[in-house]
């Protein structure tokens, strides 16, 4: 997308700095009308301030924000029609769950009657219908933050912020709460900017995610895009387990060798490369079967083997000292018996690698 006046959001080069602190740093984001975007980084990696910058709690020290095509910059908090969702609530302890619902409409002079008919279906929206006369203190966790994204909601914005919303909730309590926030975006058919830095969580609900590292957006993309095509180390380490593998460039970079064994690239590539494989997609195969067939394959020296479950992890050493990792799945009788010190072929299928520029070249 590249049409700031069709998105909901525009970043355009925005930086905020706190004195000698970029918590953010030129930033450029363009976010689609209901689109459900997750701001995906570790802490202090400056969610949170792009949020604010958004919601108009804080003012870029550079670039500006849109929305729908014009700037913000001079429209107040209240005015920017946006709700906020934190993880902590903030919920009104001396009022009801109905009466901290109503709030915002107070704010914005709704009457009365038109007040209580929103309440009721922002309360119903977030399935807590009965629950409306109850304090905060009465209601469990997950109860509270259903009441805070009532209340984000009930004055009908076109965007919705969430910071971290659901870190407070147990893992059950979190899973359900994913699945109810899907629902509820799509009934309401709003734009949803997540805040994360749970990577399965960014995984599970956003249509695109983006990843922040100190103050900086390296890289926008959806979940399955961004899970095959890391754009840098930093990302591909980032999201779920992977090995990054030095690769000899041959063929004039159409192909890589890794201790002797050659593979064809989907694409050529300019070296020097790395390679980076996911655990999942490498199959473990007795050396004596492998090596017979002529396929690709790198001989490899089991070095530790652990139970998952459903499978086991596997590191395995590669002749030329590197490291990588597996998966096997249970019933993957090709694998053989797993057992550290034992000689096997790792292999995977060509278009099961992405290539990066060598760490340290760019
Ligand atoms: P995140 O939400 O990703 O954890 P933040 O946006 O809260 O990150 O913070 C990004 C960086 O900016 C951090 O280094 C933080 O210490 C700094 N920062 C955030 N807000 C302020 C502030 N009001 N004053 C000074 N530094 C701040
Ligand atoms: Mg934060």
């Amino acid at each position: 997308m590249t049409d700031a006046s069709l998105a909901a959001v525009s970043f355009q080069g925005v930086t905020k700095r706190y004195g000698p602190v970029a918590a953010v740093s030129d930033v450029s984001l363009d976010i689609a009308s209901g689109e459900f975007f997750a701001l995906l980084g570790s802490s202090g990696s400056g969610k949170t301030t792009l949020l604010m910058l958004l919601a108009g709690f804080d003012k870029p020290t550079e670039g500006s924000v849109l929305m729908s095509g014009t700037s913000v910059s001079d429209v107040p908090p209240h005015r920017r029609q946006i709700g906020v969702v934190f993880q902590n609530y903030a919920l009104f302890p001396h009022m009801t769950a109905a009466e901290n619902v109503a709030y915002p409409l107070k704010m914005r002079g709704v009457g009365r009657a038109d007040r209580e008919a929103r309440v009721n279906a922002a309360l119903s929206l977030v399935n807590l219908t009965d629950r409306g006369a109850s304090y905060p203190s009465q209601l469990s966790g997950g109860q509270q933050q259903r009441v805070a994204l009532a209340r984000s909601l009930v004055f009908g914005p076109s965007l919705l912020l969430m910071d971290e919303p659901l870190g407070a909730l147990d893992r059950r309590l979190r899973d359900q709460m994913q699945l109810e926030l899907k629902r509820i975006q799509g009934e309401l058919g709003i734009t949803v900017i997540y805040v994360t830095h749970d990577q399965s969580e960014a995984m599970a609900m956003a249509n695109r995610i983006g990843i922040m590292a100190g103050g900086r957006l390296l890289q926008v993309a959806d979940p399955e895009t961004i899970y095959a095509a890391p754009s840098s180390h930093f990302v591909a380490r980032f999201l779920g387990e992977c090995s990054i593998l030095r690769a000899t460039a041959i063929d004039n970079g159409r192909g890589y060798e890794i201790a002797g064994a050659r593979q064809a690239l989907p694409l050529a590539t300019a070296a020097p490369f790395d390679i980076v494989v996911r655990p999942e997609n490498v199959a473990v195969r007795s050396a004596t079967s492998a090596a017979a067939d002529g396929a690709f394959g790198i001989p490899a020296k089991i070095r530790d083997v652990t139970y998952l479950g459903a499978g086991w992890r596997v590191t395995l050493a590669l002749p030329d000292g590197q490291s990588l990792l597996a998966t096997v799945v249970r019933g993957d009788e090709a694998a053989g018996r797993l057992e550290p010190g034992k000689d096997v072929i790792a292999r995977w299928a060509p278009g099961a690698v992405a290539v990066l520029p060598a760490e340290g070249t760019i």
